[in-house]
């Protein structure tokens, strides 16, 4: 990393006054922001079964995805979604670089088309920005600073109150709201942490997030290779650089870059993306617009800078949905599947059977030969339910010694019981039972389990 890249010979932070450029790719970028955007406010708000469309309660450990609510006992498909999420990430990265990064990820969603927007329109354009940083404290200053940065606190405390939102859900953001402060202290406090912690990232600590603190960002260099499709600088086509020549030199030839310098001035982190792929790219795309601009001005073909492999550059290798990116895409899609199939067949209980060791079967009044049983049984929706556990052959009893009842949400039960089997039904040692769960009267699952007994 360029440890100057931020920061001043003096040691200073070098603060950056990124230009906003509107082209292709940014107002492509603004789209997917605002619908972005219209989800993450109203995200905590819609309802799939009377759900949430994603909540994360670390706190009491409830989780729900898509209206489905998932808890601890659902550890290993939280952990195959977190595994999926991994090779997403990776595999997307050899593939498309650090793509996410500038249109995806939140932070830069929220710092370039929410506070930087912002702040263009208090403050002005970069070199306005610039020159207002750069003078003593009047009136204007105090005006456009103060309305800036109370601006930046509201909009803070918007999505810190979201951010709480998805994870205690609406509803217990509602009774922080409505409710006395004495009740919610550590909701209350949540909230102003929340916003203090959004409010010095957007308005202080801005791109660093991106190019020291985030660890995503220093995956790049070991997972990008010379296939990769990065934002890159055709160096081929641009160099040798210089000023725009009005009568070009036929012995020294100039590359298309006309060094003006408004890729430099439009990134975000602040980099020259003509000295080659950097960690600190985000591949926001911005410089490409610049460039196109330029381009377009000079009449010169467009992406001098653009989406490029190494590969591409050097070697003059087209640009494809090649056999890798195919290959990858593949691997994700069966991940995908797999995750879908395992989250969509969960049922709503849980329940495991097993015979009692060590004990064998006993004879019973009336021709039965009972064995017994434990079962455990997980509640896993959000209300609590009657339970019944039922053979499914009619002639099977069940006689409990511990009953499973009602079971609470999220909560787990024991039930302990004898199986009297009529002995005419037992013609092997070893006989195979079907035990159905039954939750307020509707089926949800059959396990089967062996029972042992005389053989006939
Ligand atoms: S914007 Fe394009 S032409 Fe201008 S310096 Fe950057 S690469 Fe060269
Ligand atoms: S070099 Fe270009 S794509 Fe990379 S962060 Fe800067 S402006 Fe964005």
């Amino acid at each position: 990393m360029n440890a100057l890249l931020n920061a001043k010979e003096s040691g200073q932070r070098r603060w950056m006054y990124p230009q906003v450029k509107k082209g292709t790719y940014y107002k492509w970028r603004a789209r997917l922001s605002y619908v972005y955007l219209i989800f993450f406010f109203t995200g905590p708000f819609l309802r799939i079964n009377s759900q949430p469309l994603l909540m994360l309660n670390f706190v009491d450990r409830q989780f729900v995805l898509l209206g489905q609510v998932f808890w601890p006992q659902d550890i290993f498909l939280f952990m195959l979604a977190s595994l999926f999420f991994l090779v997403c990430v990776v595999l997307f990265t050899i593939a498309f670089g650090r793509i996410f990064c500038g249109w995806i990820c939140p932070q830069t969603i929220f710092m370039e088309m929410v506070f930087r927007k912002i702040e263009i329109w208090i403050e002005g354009d970069a070199n306005k920005r610039k020159k207002l940083d750069a003078s003593p404290w009047t009136n204007e200053k105090i005006v456009k600073k103060g309305g800036k940065h109370l601006a930046f606190i509201v909009l803070s405390f918007l999505i810190a109150n979201t951010f709480l939102a998805y994870i205690i859900g609406s509803q217990g953001l509602i009774r922080i709201i409505t409710e006395p402060v004495s009740m919610h202290w550590v909701g209350f406090l949540s909230i102003w942490v929340f916003t203090a912690v959004f409010y010095l990232v957007y308005s202080q600590v801005r791109e660093l997030v991106c190019t020291v603190i985030c660890p995503y960002g220093r995956l790049q260099s070991v997972l990008i290779d010379e296939h990769t499709l990065v934002v890159a600088y055709n160096d081929v086509r641009g160099e040798p650089r210089g000023k725009l020549e009005r009568i070009p030199d036929p012995v020294n030839p100039r590359g298309d870059c006309v060094d003006c310098g408004l890729c430099v001035a439009v990134c975000p982190t602040g980099i020259d993306i003509r000295k080659g792929t950097q960690i600190e790219c985000i591949n926001c795309t911005v410089c490409i617009d610049a460039c196109d601009q330029v381009m377009d001005k000079i009449h010169k073909p467009r992406n001098l800078i653009g989406f490029y492999s190494e590969n591409m550059i050097r070697v003059g290798e087209k640009l494809s949905f090649t056999l890798r990116m195919k290959a990858y895409t593949a691997v994700i899609v069966v991940l995908l599947g797999v995750l879908s199939y395992f989250v969509f067949s969960r049922t709503d209980m849980d329940m495991t059977v097993m015979r009692s060791a060590g004990l064998l079967y006993q004879e019973q009044k009336g021709g039965y030969i009972s064995n017994i049983y434990n079962a455990d049984i997980i509640n896993k929706t959000d209300r609590k339910h009657i339970i019944a556990i039922k053979p499914d052959d009619p002639s099977i009893k069940i006689k409990y010694i511990q009953a499973p009842g009602t079971i609470g949400s999220g909560l787990s039960a024991k039930a302990v019981f004898f199986m009297m089997v009529p002995q005419t039904n037992i013609h092997t040692a070893k006989t195979d039972i079907h035990l159905q769960l039954w939750m307020d009267n509707r089926l949800i699952e059959t396990v089967n389990t062996a029972f042992i007994g005389p053989v006939n």
